[in-house]
């Protein structure tokens, strides 16, 4: 917790609704876990009652099922396919239009998102840690993008430790859960009578002090940080701690290539879920009876075909050199970029690979074989 705010609170779980009136009275709408399509997805929530208590999900390569939770947790699971992602990197945006006035001169305008404000309930730290990699992509280098830094201040977030990491979780290995450490408002631990909260902006503060809540004990704290510890020992994949570029850079031509392009089926679900993926097309669509064209940007994945086309050639003409793209960007170039890897370990492009390709088996066959 940031030392500049107030020490955390205990949460009882009758508390949980008024913490979401809370946060609702502060203007935000919120946003938070519901069950859909057998998925676990963000949609709006009015109270706690709509939370789906009780639930777990147990996640294998190319494989999501809904369980329940024999502790009636509120939030005894990982994740679901959706990301922070689509809240501040519009799936699909008009960024501006030309238009020919009654004089025959081009007008260009440009549009503004107007975002509501929103609180996203349950945020998990792979998620809050991909956040910081999508504001280096956006907001951080030479020119800032003026869309998205304007949903990523519309937002609140609420993170949530995981108590329960799912069988395709790496987070630990990454050093990015799985409890939060920053970027939060507020952050919750569930504890079997309640939540630990702790404000880390002053928004969050802002929220917190709408409550009238005694302070976490320090056994309660204990419990919570070992509870994160005991999290972090469960989880069974990894990506190996030391810099990938060597392994990756100096085996462009390695047979694991080939190997993983015969099963992949270049549907590009990896990229969709994963929460730093940032590829984007940029579309005209013009509409000749209305005299305008349309300038729109949507998302776009290294497995499409397209997206590797460059002046009458594909640089990258096969679901090999795509897989090997996505791979070697997300795991070694992205280092020279923004200092690190763009891997956050949350597992979501193992759990919906419709072919259970799983990145960090990928890396440890390579690595065997080098
Ligand atoms: S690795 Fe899996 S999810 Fe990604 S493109 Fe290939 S089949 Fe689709
Ligand atoms: S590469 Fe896979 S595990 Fe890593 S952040 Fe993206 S979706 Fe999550």
């Amino acid at each position: 917790m940031n030392a500049s705010f107030s020490p955390a609170r205990f949460l009882d779980f009758s508390g949980l609704d008024t913490l979401i009136q809370a946060i609702r009275s502060a203007g935000y709408r919120c946003m938070g876990p519901a069950i859909e399509n057998d998925a676990l997805v963000l949609r709006e929530l009015t109270g706690a009652r709509e939370l789906p208590r009780g639930m777990q999900a147990e996640q294998a390569p190319g494989q999501f099922k809904l369980t329940h939770d024999a502790e009636n947790r509120y939030f005894a699971w990982a994740n679901g396919p959706q990301a922070i992602k689509p809240y501040v990197f519009a799936p699909r945006e008009s960024l501006w239009q030309v238009r020919r006035d009654e004089k025959g001169s081009l007008k260009f305008e440009s549009f503004t998102p107007q975002p509501e404000k929103t609180a996203l309930i349950g945020v998990r730290a792979c998620d809050l840690a991909a956040l910081t990699l999508q504001d280096a992509h956006f907001l951080e280098g030479q020119y800032s993008d003026s869309s998205y830094a304007i949903r990523r201040k519309s937002l609140f977030m609420v993170a949530m430790q995981c108590a329960e990491p799912a069988a395709t979780c790496f987070c630990a290995s990454t050093g990015d859960g799985p409890t939060p450490q920053s970027g939060y408002d507020l952050s919750l631990a569930e504890l079997p009578d309640g939540f630990v909260v702790a404000a880390g902006s002053e928004p969050g503060q802002k929220v917190l002090s709408m409550l009238d809540l005694n302070e976490a004990t320090p056994e309660q704290i204990q419990s919570t940080k070992e509870q994160g510890e005991a999290a972090a020992r469960r989880q069974t994949r990894s990506l190996p701690a030391r810099d990938l570029r060597p392994l990756l850079m100096n085996n462009l031509e390695h047979a694991r290539w080939d190997e993983v392009a015969a099963r992949c089926l270049a549907c590009g679900n990896c990229t969709a879920v994963c929460p730093t993926c940032f590829c984007h097309a940029a579309l005209d669509e013009p509409d000749a009876a209305a005299g305008k064209s349309l300038h729109v940007r949507q998302w776009d994945s290294c497995f499409n075909e397209g997206h590797a086309y460059l002046h009458g050639h594909n640089v990258r003409p096969d679901t090999r050199t795509r897989y090997r793209q996505w791979l070697t960007h997300k795991l070694a170039t992205w280092h020279e970029q923004y200092g690190r890897s763009g891997c956050v370990g949350c597992g979501r492009c193992i759990t919906w690979c419709p072919a259970g390709i799983d990145l960090t088996e990928e890396v440890a066959a390579m690595a065997k074989g080098s």
